[in-house]
């Protein structure tokens, strides 16, 4: 079976000796290639490349517009070669083909061309300071050498919603993809070579935990750019913190929906479906617990059991398949856990509740699970379980549901759904999220910003505001009177 190397300073490395763990297919359980455990010595190599191509005039130098080039080209190498990129995602993570090729392989394109446009509009203010005859402008400088650190569940798109605003704004990286599905990075990084991008500004580091603590307690790194587990993400805030290393966390999330009284149920339920159990569930903001007004909460909860026990669970490279295996066996074990606990606590199970038999039990396969009469307090309400659980409530009154919605330690993202413009803006003011999304499932954008309140995260990607998070401000300031400044 193929071992995938390193990628360092430009080159693809084999350390003798260095162990090496399996990547496995969830929808099978067998190993469909192998990577490197990176040690401590090559993780010093690839952040040492990263500095010096930070200051290499083939990186420092170049004009915004061919960094620009660069992005696009790349973009365009994604799409050429989107089928392979699908095929593999699906492989390696267990998502069905068609959200590989719709969402990761087009969400990561999307990125590389919205940030392509971004290398030449990354301009500074010229400020009105009151000092006479002093010119005081803004510079956005990159940050420099970053370790942009991926989850498993949407491995190539979140790693594009990183790699693409760092090179826009001129960084060096190291990328730490997640141990259960590195191959579609593996890829991304030969892709990055082939479009020019020069040795050295894109390194690849894989393996396990060990290797993301190293990137982060390394002292030649500057910021940290993680997206994963809210308890990862504080453990990377203390290790960030003794040199205080620029952090950008996108975490964890329990997102809430609400169903007004006067809400489409149809319209709810299909965007429910899609926004609850896309991927199986395992998304950060999936629609995970539903606040559906008291008078509607039957109809709601019995057609939506109807609609997700209805999805055809099956191997992502199945056609017909809507729902694919979860990750790992670990990770069904910790969703099951998650159901007993929901039955034990005494919410009514709608429709699922247990792991698929029959030919699919050689895989990591779990049916898509209705809770109704759920209450505030149950773990299924409450905790991340990033599978396809969903979990019905009722409410009687506007105070009581946005106090209910907000006692969460999460804010990634909302969805509301009702036909009354006055209920939708009034809840998404009141709401405590960094999205929340009126009568839609949840579709991040690159022109949109993507982050959470609370638990959920510090800063922001997409949009405007990841070049902020890329780049560092200097002011400069220069005095052209004839007379000297005090
Ligand atoms: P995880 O936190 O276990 O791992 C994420 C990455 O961090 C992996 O590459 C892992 O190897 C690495 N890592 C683990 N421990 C580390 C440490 N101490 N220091 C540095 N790196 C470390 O998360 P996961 O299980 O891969 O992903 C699921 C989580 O990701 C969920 O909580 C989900 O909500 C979150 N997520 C958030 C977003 C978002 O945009 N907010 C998007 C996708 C996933």
């Amino acid at each position: 079976m193929r071992t995938e190397g390193l990628y360092i300073d430009g080159q693809w490395v084999r350390p003798a000796g260095a162990a090496e763990f399996a990547t496995l297919d969830p929808a099978t359980g067998q190993p469909i290639a192998r990577c490197i455990e990176a040690g401590q010595a090559e993780i010093d190599d690839a952040v040492a490349a990263a500095r010096a191509a930070l200051h290499a005039p083939d990186w420092a130098r170049i004009s915004a517009a061919q960094r620009g080039n660069l992005l696009w080209r790349l973009a365009d190498l994604i799409e050429a070669n989107g089928e392979e990129l699908a095929q593999l995602e699906t492989r390696d993570q267990g998502q069905p083909l068609a959200v590989a090729r719709a969402v990761s392989v087009t969400g990561a394109v999307d990125h590389f061309r919205y940030f392509a446009g971004w290398c030449s509009k990354i301009d500074g203010a010229v400020n009105p300071v009151s000092y006479p005859d002093t010119l005081q402008y803004n510079r956005r400088e990159p940050v420099g050498v970053c370790a942009l650190i991926a989850p498993w569940n949407f491995p190539l798109m979140i790693m594009s919603w990183k790699l693409a605003p760092a090179l826009a704004c001129g960084n060096t990286v190291v990328l730490k993809p997640a141990e259960q599905t590195p191959l579609t990075t593996v890829l991304l990084t030969q892709l990055c070579t082939e479009a020019g991008i020069p040795a050295g500004v894109v390194n690849l580091v894989t393996g396990g935990p060990e290797v993301g603590r190293a990137l982060v307690r390394h002292p030649g790194v500057d910021k940290v750019s993680f997206t994963g587990s809210t308890e990862v993400g504080r453990s990377i805030v203390a290790a960030a913190a003794p040199d205080l290393k620029r952090v950008t966390l996108e975490l964890g999330g329990k997102t809430p929906t609400v169903i007004a009284r006067d809400a489409d149920i149809d319209a709810a339920v299909a965007g429910s479906v899609r926004g609850g159990l896309l991927n199986s569930g395992q998304v950060c903001a999936a629609y995970a617990r539903f606040y559906v007004d008291r008078a509607r909460a039957d109809e709601f909860t019995e057609k939506l059991g109807k609609a997700a026990g209805a999805l055809r669970l099956g191997p992502g490279l199945d056609q017909e398949t809507q729902l694919g295996p979860l990750v790992t066996e670990e990770h069904l074990a910790r969703v099951d856990g998650f159901v007993r606990g929901g039955i034990e606590a005494g919410a009514h199970l709608v429709t699922g509740g247990a792991r698929a038999g029959g030919e699919l039990s050689a895989g990591n396969f779990y049916r898509p699970t209705v809770f109704g009469n759920v209450d505030d307090g149950m773990a299924i309400a409450r905790e991340e379980i990033f599978g396809p659980v969903l979990a019905v409530l009722g409410y009687d009154d506007e105070d009581e549901l946005v106090h209910r919605v907000n006692d969460s330690p999460y804010g990634l993202a909302a969805s509301v759904w009702s036909n009354d413009v006055r209920t939708a803006h009034r809840l998404a003011e009141r709401i405590r999220a960094g999205a929340v999304f009126v009568n839609m499932p949840c579709v991040p954008d690159a022109a949109g910003p993507w982050g959470g309140f609370g638990s959920s995260g510090w800063g922001r990607e997409m949009g405007s505001q990841a070049i902020d998070s890329f780049t560092e401000l200097k002011g400069v300031w220069l005095h052209y009177g004839t007379e000297a400044t005090q």
